[in-house]
């Protein structure tokens, strides 16, 4: 028999499900969900589903927003030309975070790994190229330092030297297998001044 009834259970089982929360967790939350005020549940509710239903992608880099395009997109004050190419919109919010790149970005989602069964057609890669018809300078290859972000860096370089582009990867100073998420801002700085020509 379980000690919940049927209604806890099913809070405590959906917020199992998301990433990073064990059972344990899962049921603190519900605990804590419970003992808030309503309009606060009914307000974190409201603002699951707006965000939800809101948020798409940015028709140029594919970040994510809430508009058409994003604001760097939108930007007259960064460098069009310069494109830095992330495997995830946390990696351009790391980017961003140092407050010194003035380019604009391209959000892959995701990165090249066959191994899953990953392939570059499931991946924003055609709509970089794409891009690439524009008036474009720089390509910086800032996917992580782990094997499918190594694939992915020397993959597209392949695809872009040909068009004459000038491709370039992030530093390796960033630690081997890190998600550019958990690196602090002045390892991001040096690794993106650092960056190599391919
Ligand atoms: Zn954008």
């Amino acid at each position: 028999m379980d000690y919940y009834s049927a209604q806890i259970r099913k809070l405590i089982d959906e917020l199992a499900r998301l990433p990073g929360i064990g059972t344990k967790s899962a049921q603190r939350l519900a605990f804590h969900i419970i003992h808030m005020p309503k309009e606060q549940v009914e307000q974190l509710s409201k603002t699951i589903i707006e965000t939800r239903n809101k948020v798409c992608y940015c028709k140029t880099c594919y970040t994510l927003t809430d508009e058409e395009l994003c604001p760097i997109c939108k930007s007259e004050k960064r460098n069009h030309k310069m494109i830095m190419v992330v495997e995830d919109p946390r990696d351009l919010a790391a980017y961003e975070k140092t407050g010194k790149y003035e380019g604009v970005y391209h959000v892959l989602h995701g990165a090249i790994a066959p191994m899953l069964g990953i392939g570059p057609e499931d991946i924003r890669l055609k709509e970089l190229i794409k891009r690439l018809e524009g008036d474009v300078e720089e390509v910086i290859i800032a996917t992580n330092s782990n094997l499918e972000g190594e694939t992915t860096a020397m993959y597209i370089s392949k695809l872009i030297k040909p068009t004459g582009v000038k491709v370039t990867r992030i530093a390796s100073g960033v630690p081997v297998g890190g998600d550019l998420e958990y690196i602090d801002e002045m390892t991001l700085l040096r690794a993106l001044e650092g960056r190599v020509l391919l």
